[in-house]
């Protein structure tokens, strides 16, 4: 049998190798002095899983907001939360005081403290995320959840019975981390995501971590997981559908014309994010599209145009193939004459002009017409009264 394969934790020469190569680095240590500073969360998780990021969480522990200030850059506070952002060169560095956290009810936004790093990695969502490597001391892997033997195993576990009660919505990041690398849900973990209770939490918030896992490679089974956890109600088919419209969006005549993370989160959950787009049923509408076989270009417009981008995506993914026509041809047709020429002719203001036009560019879509003088003369045939 083939040994494991060694850890970066095994071997200190190595983890502190791989920590100086993460880019950043030097930077952090050289503006924090001698204050106690940690890489913290996804980036320790990462680290081990040998996968890059452009990112770095620092928790410090002292004042955050102070060591922003040494780092320079665009530092912006939170004051609440005792956390700053700051971007340099195109690395965003998140530094964060640590923090314990208690709720005031479930799914309600945490009371903040400062705390020891070990209490701020007890409040965090899962083993694998609850890991710390000190930057101000020879790099060592703190591992109190056992994060390493989760990451090792390919788990996902919260850790402590009361973490989807305090906040509901770690089981949609449960889903959408087990989705992005390819981990089981401990069982566990598992019952207690099937209990959460998303109600406490706000739509927003909510909506916030499903355009999330909306934007991983393999949504389709972040989702396929809640709806089997029943925390959302995946419409009909909406499986096939993310997998098509997220292949869709990547090539033309779509790719750059519709935000594919917006379309797989509409085919997981039918709607636009936000107050308004929640209102609407956009994968209905979808549906009726994509139900409709045009027989004509001008039919074919006359369905399409005035729809938002991710509604036609959607309609194409559920089989209506001509509007990769409308897209590359149809919807840039337009007349060479204008309101202007039909009044010059004595039509006179009023609806009479748009039913001309109308008319004209139907036959030009058609192809019955094409020159300008042609276009003239049906638009003033279907003008006159
Ligand atoms: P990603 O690679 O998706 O950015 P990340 O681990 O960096 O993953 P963030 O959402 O940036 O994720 O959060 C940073 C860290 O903060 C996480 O690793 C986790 O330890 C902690 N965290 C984030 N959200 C929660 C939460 N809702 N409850 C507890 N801990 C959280």
């Amino acid at each position: 049998m083939q040994p494991p394969a060694a850890s970066p934790t095994d071997d200190p020469a190595r983890l502190r190798e791989l920590v100086d190569a993460i880019p950043g680095v030097e930077r952090v240590r050289d503006a924090a002095g001698a204050l106690p500073i940690y890489l913290v969360g996804g980036v320790v998780r990462d680290l081990m899983l040998g996968r890059e990021r452009s990112d770095l969480d620092v928790v410090v522990e002292g004042d955050a907001e102070a060591l922003a200030r040494r780092l320079g850059g665009e530092a912006i506070g939170y004051q609440r939360f005792a956390t700053a952002k700051v971007t340099l060169e195109g690395l965003e560095f998140d530094l964060a005081r640590a923090r314990a956290e208690s709720y005031a009810r479930p799914g309600a936004l945490p009371d903040v403290r400062s705390a020891t790093l070990h209490e701020d990695l007890a409040r965090r969502d899962f083993s694998i995320n609850a890991m710390a490597i000190p930057l101000h001391a020879e790099p060592n892997l703190i591992d109190p959840h056992g994060g390493r033997a989760d990451l090792d195993s390919g788990a996902i576990r919260v850790l402590h019975e009361r973490s989807f009660i305090e906040d509901p919505t770690r089981a949609l990041r449960a889903a959408r981390y087990s989705a992005r690398f390819s981990f089981t849900v401990d069982p566990g973990t598992e019952r207690l995501a099937r209990e959460t209770d998303l109600s406490t939490v706000s739509e927003d918030r909510i909506e916030a971590e499903l355009l999330k896992l909306a934007a991983e490679p393999r949504a389709r089974a972040g989702f396929e997981q809640l709806d089997a956890w029943g925390l959302v109600a995946l419409p009909q088919g909406s499986g096939e559908l993310i997998d098509a419209v997220a292949a869709l969006a990547q090539r033309a005549p779509w790719k750059g014309e519709v935000d594919a993370v917006l379309a797989v989160h509409a085919a997981a959950t039918g709607r636009a994010p936000g107050a308004a787009g929640r209102l609407r049923d956009m994968l209905g509408s979808a549906r009726e599209i994509a139900a409709a076989s045009p027989s004509r270009p001008s039919d074919a417009v006359e369905l399409a145009s005035g729809r938002g981008g991710i509604e036609l995506i959607l309609a194409r993914a559920l089989g209506a193939e001509w509007l990769d026509r409308f897209m590359t041809e149809w919807r840039d047709v337009g007349l060479e004459i204008t309101g202007e020429d039909l009044l010059a002719a004595g039509v006179p203001e009023g609806p009479a002009v748009g039913a001309g036009l109308a008319e004209a560019l139907r036959r030009k879509l058609d192809g019955e017409i094409s020159e300008r003088a042609e276009e003239l003369r049906v638009a003033l045939d279907a003008a006159a009264p």
